[in-house]
């Protein structure tokens, strides 16, 4: 069989990104395949907002935080909560990223130019005692140009490679099915999608215009979660949670599908954790969407009250910002998905933070000017923030807390608060601001939080009353389920291979980042300490690329030449074949090839495959959306 290249990568997010960067670096060629238009490139991280988990880094001692690989661990274990026999893979991951990212992680980023704000935030706080789950210590580094900035290294990389002709881009290439020959992954096959100029983000339509076929002895999965498709998020809905919810917003564009889960799975891929997920419960329709049911997740800090539907506080310790599964599977419990938020503008001028690249501006496009006048604007909460308050529909807004109960009750389907026992709670939280000390443990978190210099400055207001006129007006923001992160995933072991059933790897088949649970299948097990799943995506993306450049490639004929247009780039000539058995790849330096590999086996062959046969490709993609039903 003749081969198009020497790796495919199935999807250009930052997994894929990753991976094809370090099979470049090792001379390997690849086919970078995605079903969305070149515009995409990037995926989700790109709409991220950049929030990276590092241990002990300069950023966090500046700040005065001392952090420890010991700690770290302590707290991802206690998080994690691994309790399944098919935690195997999982924790070993979870354990090699903590050593990642307490080491090389920064260093590795900061030599591709990434750099990061120098307050470090402090996200999932825990509040169940030392061994259970939460950051003991502040860790959410947000990247200088939030998500595009940590694509554009990885991006680069790329198209640096694609200019050496190493890689060859397949947009709006869906991959319907993973051949095999022999019990070896071999390639993929799928639909050749119309062209679409839609922007970055926006659903891409569907209709079929070919068919294709591509070769390459290894095939990497790097095709993210299941957070568009509400379908699958039901289906894998975890039964410790109750009844999955009847209406959630979307934090994902619509491309992040999870057929590919399934593909995977009939290629003989194992598919474990699929019940652990990871989904905000502070999401807010966006007024101004991107994709269909856009929602985005408000990053609060610690202060706002927080109500259930029927205005009975949330417990302790589901403060905001504490533990985001926690309080969803409080949530669940009580009969209704929605809750609130009570506030006022005090809090949420300095609490209010949103996820996603276009919702920070100033920090997307490095402007220091703006970025400062969040510390030093009087009233004002950033740009965006103001404008959800204006047009969002999740937000009431007044000067009178009789009001914004009305106004509360007015946007649900059926008023569900009375006012005198919200007012009782108010009243009685702010009589707990009048002393230092407080049996109210929301208030003792605040104060607990402000002993940290980064909360002090920028994310946790001074302790006031809620109904001081001068700290007004209130306001109540409806806050709704809002599908994100898939935790569970394809097997892998360290080197990225996937496994099958009966735990041996798949020949010719790799997993990474979201996908595969960014590593080993859920190497977060139930929760996140976030930040950790871009560089999930990087770590494994990395991984997997360098084991599959280091997979044996088959024999050759010395001297070979390219012929046609696939890889019809100035590959250096004379190179020497890297033939490694495969190996665990998760050491700390990169796999360089001798020299650029130049395969006899790149062939416009490929590009004769792409027939355009739309019937025989549309049968295929509703053979295979079958199958995922
Ligand atoms: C708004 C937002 C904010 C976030 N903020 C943070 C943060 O601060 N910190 C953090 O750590 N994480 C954050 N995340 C999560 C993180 O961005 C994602 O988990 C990560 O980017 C997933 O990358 P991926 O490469 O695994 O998958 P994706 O980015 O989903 O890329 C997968 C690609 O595969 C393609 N694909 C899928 N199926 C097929 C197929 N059958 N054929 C061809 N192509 C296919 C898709 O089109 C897509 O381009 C955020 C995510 C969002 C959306």
């Amino acid at each position: 069989m003749k081969l198009d290249a020497d790796a495919i990568v199935v999807g250009a997010g930052l997994a894929g990104l990753a991976a094809t960067a370090e099979l470049t670096d090792a001379g390997r060629t690849v086919i970078l395949v995605d079903q969305e238009p070149e515009q995409s490139l990037g995926g989700q991280a790109f709409w991220s907002f950049g929030g990276l988990f590092f241990v002990d880094s300069p950023e966090q001692r500046l700040m005065g935080i001392h952090d420890s690989t010991e700690l770290a661990l302590q707290d991802w274990m206690g998080t994690a909560a691994f309790d399944r026999e098919e935690d195997k893979w999982p924790r070993r991951w979870a354990e090699a990223y903590v050593d990642f990212a307490s080491g090389e992680k920064r260093e590795w980023l900061h030599g591709l130019g990434m750099r990061w704000v120098p307050i470090v935030g402090w996200a999932e706080r825990g509040g169940y005692g030392a061994i259970g789950h939460g950051n003991s210590v502040p860790r959410f580094h947000v990247t200088w140009g939030t998500g595009p900035g940590v694509v554009e290294p990885f991006e680069r990389r790329v198209r640096e490679a694609a200019d050496r002709g190493l890689v060859r881009f397949a947009f709006r290439h869906r991959v319907d099915e993973i051949t095999a020959s022999g019990g070896t992954v071999d390639g993929v096959r799928g639909a050749i999608l119309a062209p679409s100029e839609v922007e970055r983000g926006r659903p891409s339509s569907r209709d079929v215009a070919g068919d294709f076929e591509f070769h390459a002895q290894a095939v990497l999965v790097t095709s993210g979660g299941i957070g568009a498709n509400h379908d699958l998020v039901r289906k894998n809905w975890p039964e410790r949670m109750g009844k999955p919810p009847k209406y959630m917003i979307t934090g994902v564009p619509a491309h992040v599908d999870g057929r590919m889960l399934a593909i995977a799975e009939h290629a003989g891929a194992s598919l474990i954790n699929r019940d652990r997920m990871w989904h905000y419960v502070e999401g807010i329709h966006n007024w101004n969407p991107i994709w269909p049911g856009h929602g985005i997740r408000i990053l609060p800090g610690p202060s706002s009250m927080w109500f259930d539907a029927v205005g009975n506080r949330l417990p302790v310790p589901l403060f905001p910002g504490f533990d985001t599964l926690g309080t969803l599977e409080h949530i669940m419990r009580t009969g209704h998905e929605h809750t609130w938020f009570v506030l006022n503008q005090r809090i949420i001028k300095r609490e209010f933070a949103l996820s996603g690249s276009e919702q920070n501006p100033d920090l997307t496009h490095r402007d220091l000017r703006t970025v400062a006048a969040r510390a030093t604007s009087r009233s004002q909460a950033p740009g965006p923030v103001e404008a959800f308050k204006q047009h969002g529909v999740d937000f009431v807004v007044s000067r009178d807390l009789a009001e914004l109960v009305r106004g509360m009750n007015a946007i649900t389907e059926t008023p569900m608060l009375d006012f005198a026992q919200i007012e009782r709670e108010v009243l009685a939280r702010d009589r707990e601001v009048e002393n230092p000390y407080s049996k109210d443990m929301q208030m003792v978190a605040v104060r607990g939080a402000r002993l940290y210099r980064g909360d002090r400055l920028l994310r946790t207001a001074k302790p006031h009353r809620l109904l001081d006129p001068g700290a007004g007006p209130l306001i109540a923001v409806r806050l709704n389920i809002l599908t994100r992160k898939t935790l569970g995933g394809l097997e892998t072991d360290l080197s990225a291979r996937v496994l099958g059933a009966n735990g041996e790897p798949v020949p010719g088949l790799y997993a990474a980042g979201e996908v595969a649970g960014f590593g080993g299948g859920g190497m977060h097990g139930y929760r996140s300490l976030e930040g950790t799943f871009l560089g999930g995506c990087m770590f494994s993306g990395r991984a997997a690329g360098r084991a599959a450049a280091a997979r044996k490639r088959p024999r050759v004929p010395e001297r070979a030449e390219p012929r046609g247009k696939a890889f019809d780039g100035r590959l250096r000539k004379g190179s020497r074949r890297r033939a490694e058995g495969e190996e665990a790849t998760l050491s700390t330096k990169p796999v360089t090839a001798d020299r650029p590999y130049l395969s006899a086996l790149h062939d416009s062959g490929s590009a004769a495959v792409m027939r355009a046969s739309p019937a025989g490709a549309s049968a295929r993609a509703t053979q295979t959306a079958g199958s995922l039903a």
